[in-house]
């Protein structure tokens, strides 16, 4: 039965309220345990796919549970056994042609064909992973070429659909929207030059077109699509008419002779001039972040066009924020509502985002201090969230004790010790513009070769050491309180000693203790910070079955004591080579973490840098040389729309600056960045002033070397020549290519030898031989420019390829 030509619920008289998407994982990681119960050969097929659906059951009602009505399509059916990208990939029948034999002969695809696309199988790659937006969640990148033949393949979120609905339960089938598919792909290998996958758009809406009437059949009313792409200036940079294709889409969509009625959802940011043609197109709903998003213009004449766009369509209002852990401010968003209700046929309240990125249930950390408690809202507060604010909608005095609790509780928060600490405020403004600053560049170099007096192409590793079985087994020993601590330290400094005797055998120049502590780069120092509390079951889904528990940050940030300083001096006492001191920065112990939503963000992390400006102060005093300060998100906060980029820039590269700036001129100061696409942060990572910065570079062959150089970029770079990704040894002549590659681009007095990133993921049967190799690499290229020094002149740039590097 079409469902279009009904009378639709955009008169006034459909759901108040609802969520974008709800946490996958399950409250105690029970889709987790069910997935790598299948990966390890413990549970079958059938059985892990019980174990999901038990999972999407449990969701259902206690969605209900919470106050979502249960039939009327404000519960979202947002499962996924892996990834929402993956689905979507799947559901259209673009499944890369190496995996075609885990597709069903009736186009399904299982959990187990999902899970060996996404992880590999031997020499077949898995799809690329990639993070989602501004977020630490990672989607698998879908391979689109000008062969992919779309069609309506799987149909798994229909039998979804179906299933909630035998259960009692009308829901709201998600899915990824057609825009953002095709701009989230990437061209698979072999596609000619210039080939775009939104080149496709035509054949993907064949097969969105069978999807949305198969949904139809079945029996839903509505179905959400997800476009986030639609507010990001990156995944749609270089469309020509963005308007325009907007509308081409959606009238397509719209105009289809069986469907249920679309909500079209633009989280994590602001559509800005793209709604009006989207609510133009006739979609029934659109679901607006109004959290990282403006509230749009109705009101007059300026808000005349969008005014009569909107007249028959369905507002979403995310006004409750579905990335962080605050209860929101309840009446401060029903006025956000209450301004779009002139404009739009019916408003309701909603996340601004799905809750994938929170946590389940406040109710599962008792051990929180009980007033922090009260100021949280997780997943299942946050549905109690939209749910008052939707029946405030119908009747502002029925839930009027709700919005002064949420006012009270606001209020509290505010003005409880801990959260401002004026001493930490007289700090911060007291500060000019000489704690920003080091010396001249060229002064700290001659002061830092005096004191450390390395060679050309120095070897360094970026921190960690493998975190082998044993040293989580005594961790997690030491957690549960069975491994007392003076053991456990005792054992911790066992580690070190090994790993520095490893390193000095292996030949390396500058150590490092090998992070044998750390449990993760952030957690450990969100432990050790005042203004941070961490989570018993706050796990919320990175990718996959991976699951991450961040810090949540509430307070103003103290370093009671300092913090790695022992470990940096133990290590230090065991060899006469400089051992770094090693410290995780600013912006990625923000980005890593739950933020406050009381102040801006760079007034948060200016606050994290004091913090690691005095560990720093210590470091030095004890004696450390040279202290790395690792900033791997650097990239990842960077906002959605380049309006928005220069004021991150400041403050994050300002933050990094504050935080090392008071160290000594012949402190090395070093910093580690894990990735290799740095278009647009090239310049701040010129700005951060590092001595020395090493970044990912093996897999794409140095390319970023060049890119620096023409930048430039005239101090130390670390450009990776082992990828720790691959459990692959790389072969010493393969390196030593790599780093001529290098010193071809820059001069060699600048380049550092270290692998890609940490270690800690890896085993001492790889890095063992990896590590030798890499050391011999760097002595054998180190003699062909020692070789040649007489004809080259003491810049030391190789001789092979002069044209690319500048006189050093
Ligand atoms: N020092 C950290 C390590 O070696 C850096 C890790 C990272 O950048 N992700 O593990
Ligand atoms: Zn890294």
């Amino acid at each position: 039965m079409s469902t279009t030509d009904h009378p639709t619920d955009r008169t006034g008289t459909g759901w108040d309220a609802t969520v974008l998407g709800y946490p996958r994982t399950g409250p105690r990681r029970e889709a987790k345990k069910a997935l790598e119960a299948l990966w390890a050969g413990r549970a079958d097929v059938a059985a892990t796919e019980e174990a999901l659906a038990a999972v999407r059951a449990r969701t259902l009602r206690r969605l209900n549970a919470l106050g979502l009505h249960a039939h009327d399509a404000s519960i979202p059916s947002a499962a996924s056994s892996y990834d929402h990208v993956l689905d979507a990939a799947v559901a259209v029948g673009a499944v890369p042609p190496r995996f075609a034999d885990v597709v069903g002969p009736d186009g399904r695809v299982d959990v187990a064909g999902r899970s060996t696309i996404a992880r590999g199988r031997g020499a077949d790659a898995p799809l690329e992973m990639t993070k989602w937006f501004d977020t630490n969640y990672h989607y698998l990148v879908p391979e689109i070429g000008p062969g992919t033949e779309f069609r309506f393949a799987d149909d798994s979120s229909v039998r979804e659909f179906s299933e909630a609905l035998a259960d009692g339960f009308l829901t709201r089938p998600v899915l990824v929207g057609p825009l953002t598919f095709l701009l989230l792909s990437k061209p698979a290998d072999g596609a000619p030059a210039g080939f775009r996958p939104l080149d496709r758009m035509d054949d993907l809406l064949g097969a969105y077109a069978d999807l949305l009437a198969a949904h139809a059949a079945a029996g839903a009313t509505w179905v959400q699509l997800d476009e986030p792409a639609l507010v990001s200036d990156s995944a749609t940079a270089g469309v020509a008419d963005l308007p325009g294709l907007v509308r081409r889409t959606y009238e397509r969509l719209t105009a289809l002779p069986q469907r249920p009625q679309l909500l079209v959802a633009a989280p994590y940011g602001d559509l800005g001039e793209l709604l009006e043609p989207l609510a133009r197109t006739g979609v029934e709903g659109v679901g607006l972040d109004l959290v990282r998003g403006r509230l749009p213009e109705v009101d007059g004449e300026a808000g005349a066009g969008l005014r009569e766009a909107l007249r028959g369509t369905l507002v979403v209002g995310g006004v409750v924020d579905g990335r962080n852990v605050w209860a929101g401010d309840l009446p401060r968003a029903l006025a956000s509502l209450r301004a779009l209700e002139p404009a739009a046929a019916h408003v309701a309240a909603g996340t601004s985002t799905s809750l994938l990125h929170v946590p389940h249930d406040v109710a599962d950390e008792p051990q929180l201090d009980e007033r922090l408690r009260s100021w949280l809202a997780f997943a299942d507060q946050k549905v109690a969230e939209v749910v008052v604010l939707g029946r405030a909608l119908r009747d502002e005095t029925a839930v009027a004790d709700a919005l002064a609790a949420s006012a009270r509780v606001r209020a509290d928060r505010a003005g409880a010790p801990g959260v401002v600490r004026p001493e930490v405020r007289e700090r911060l403004a007291a500060l000019t513009p000489e704690a920003f600053r080091r010396s001249d560049y060229a002064v700290r170099r001659s002061a830092q070769e005096e004191v450390l007096g390395l060679p050309l192409l120095p070897t360094t590793s970026i921190g960690s050491f493998p975190q082998t079985r044993e040293i989580r087994a005594a961790r997690a020993a030491h957690a549960r309180g069975e491994l007392a601590t003076e053991s456990y330290e005792e054992f911790l400094r066992a580690e070190v000693d090994r790993v520095v005797a490893l390193q000095e055998d292996l030949g390396f120049d500058v150590l490092v203790h090998g992070e044998p502590e750390r449990n993760d780069m952030v957690q450990y120092f969100a432990e050790h910070l005042d203004g941070f509390a961490v989570t018993r079951n706050g796990w919320v889904q990175s990718y996959g079955s991976r699951c991450v528990r961040p810090p949540i940050l509430f307070g103003d940030v103290v370093r009671p004591e300092p913090i790695t300083v022992r470990w940096a001096q133990h290590a230090q006492s065991r060899t006469a080579r400089p051992v770094k001191g090693m410290l995780t920065g600013p912006v990625t112990i923000l980005a890593w973490s739950f933020v406050r939503d009381d102040q801006p963000l760079g007034e948060t992390a200016r606050q994290v840098a004091l913090a690691l400006r005095d560990e720093v102060g210590d470091l030095e005093a004890a004696g450390t040389r040279v202290v790395q300060v690792d900033e791997p998100a650097l990239r990842e906060l960077l906002p959605l729309r380049e309006a928005d980029q220069g004021a991150y820039l400041e403050w994050s590269v300002g933050s990094f600056r504050l935080a090392t700036a008071g160290a000594g001129d012949a402190t090395q100061v070093h910093t580690h960045l894990c990735y290799s696409e740095f278009g647009e942060v090239i310049d701040a990572i010129d700005g951060l002033d590092a001595d020395v910065t090493s970044i990912e570079a093996a897999r794409s062959r140095m390319e970023v070397v060049p890119d620096l150089a023409r930048q430039g970029f005239a101090r130390g770079i670390g450009p990776g020549v082992y990828d720790i990704h691959s459990p692959r040894v790389p072969g010493e002549e393969e390196v030593a290519d790599l780093l001529r590659l290098a010193v071809a681009a820059v001069p060699a007095r600048q380049v550092w030898v270290n692998p890609d990133c940490g270690l800690k993921t890896r085993g001492y049967a790889e890095v063992e031989p990896a590590l030798r190799a890499l050391v011999a690499a760097a002595r054998t290229v180190r003699a062909e420019l020692d070789g040649h020094e007489g004809h080259h002149g003491r810049d030391g740039r190789a001789p092979a390829v002069g044209a690319g590097g500048r006189a050093g």
